[in-house]
């Protein structure tokens, strides 16, 4: 009997992925027999356990999460565009000649979710991006070509804010500001909190300012994470507060068209997993 095609998710914890019911999901809507399971790597066990996946396990392809994306990034033999931009990848692929190719779909992944599922048009808003770790990086390139009138980056660590607009390199468009400064800044039209300190079980206090009269919030942490920003939008009156659990989904479908090469449809995926989280 031949063996099911081995796909994995890597992380540290990992146990908590929903990754593993996405892409079986999807490979039902195909009728594709996979094996698709997590792998929990502690940091520095990482690039051994990738190799053995690859070469010894037969991995045709893998989803990285925290804290493995620089690493993914720079243990790849070829990079995307949108990976290289990032600096981290979320996808790796084995090449048929057993070379490992990056992937970043994180940026393209948020940006369909608010645009296709959401219904948001994002052309001539003004846009806050609160975070510029691996994630914001994605999601500043894809919001900036999405069409975004004016990107305001705004990191507690203000060279990560920085080092990222310069690389946008759109001065007239993409500006930075400091942390301390959030309560003299203006209002938004969509305020995107790309930081993880709800996944690490910290909150962010935030003026109600921020939030101008059109505005939409999205948070790209899903399920208990995102409830302390999602509740703040809220109550300063955003329009739309969505977390990222549709980005979750969306670049999940992205990883799965690369190795698979057919589109999945997310939606009958995110509605199953919406209604069991909400
Ligand atoms: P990184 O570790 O690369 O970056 C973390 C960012 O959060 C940095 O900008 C950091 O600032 C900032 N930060 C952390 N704690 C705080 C705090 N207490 N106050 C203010 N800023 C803080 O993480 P990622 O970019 O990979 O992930 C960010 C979030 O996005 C995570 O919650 C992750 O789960 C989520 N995510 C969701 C995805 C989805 O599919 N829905 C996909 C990818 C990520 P500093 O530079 O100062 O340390």
């Amino acid at each position: 009997m031949s063996r099911l095609a081995q796909f994995a998710v890597f992380g540290h914890p990992i146990a908590h992925s929903l990754s593993p019911q996405i892409h079986q999901a999807f490979a039902q809507q195909f009728g594709i027999a996979l094996q698709y399971r997590t792998i929990d790597a502690a940091p520095d066990a990482f690039a051994d356990a990738v190799r053995r996946f690859f070469a010894q396990e037969d991995g045709r392809g893998a989803n990285v999460t925290l804290p493995h994306k620089h690493a993914a990034f720079a243990l790849a033999d070829e990079r995307s565009q949108a990976a290289t931009r990032a600096g981290t990848a979320n996808v790796l692929t084995r090449l048929a000649d057993g070379r490992l190719a990056a992937h970043n779909t994180d940026g393209a992944a948020m940006v369909r979710d608010l645009t296709d599922r959401h219904d948001l048009d994002l052309r001539g808003h003004d846009a806050l991006l609160l975070g510029a770790g691996g994630a914001a990086r994605a999601v500043a390139w894809s919001l900036f070509e999405a069409g975004v009138s004016t990107l305001t980056i705004v990191n507690r660590s203000p060279e990560a804010a920085d080092a990222l607009a310069d690389a946008i390199g759109e001065p007239a468009r993409v500006h930075t500001r400091y942390w301390d400064d959030l309560g003299h800044i203006g209002s938004f039209d969509l305020v995107v909190n790309a930081t993880s300190a709800g996944t690490l079980g910290q909150s962010l206090t935030l003026p109600f300012s921020l939030i101008g009269s059109r505005a939409a919030c999205y948070d790209l942490g899903y399920g208990p994470s995102a409830f302390g920003f999602l509740a703040w939008a809220r109550a300063a009156g955003a329009r739309y507060a969505h977390d990222g659990l549709g980005m979750l989904v969306e670049q999940a479908a992205d990883a799965f068209q690369l190795w698979h090469g057919r589109r999945p449809d997310t939606g009958p995926v995110y509605q199953s997993l919406s209604t069991r989280s909400s």
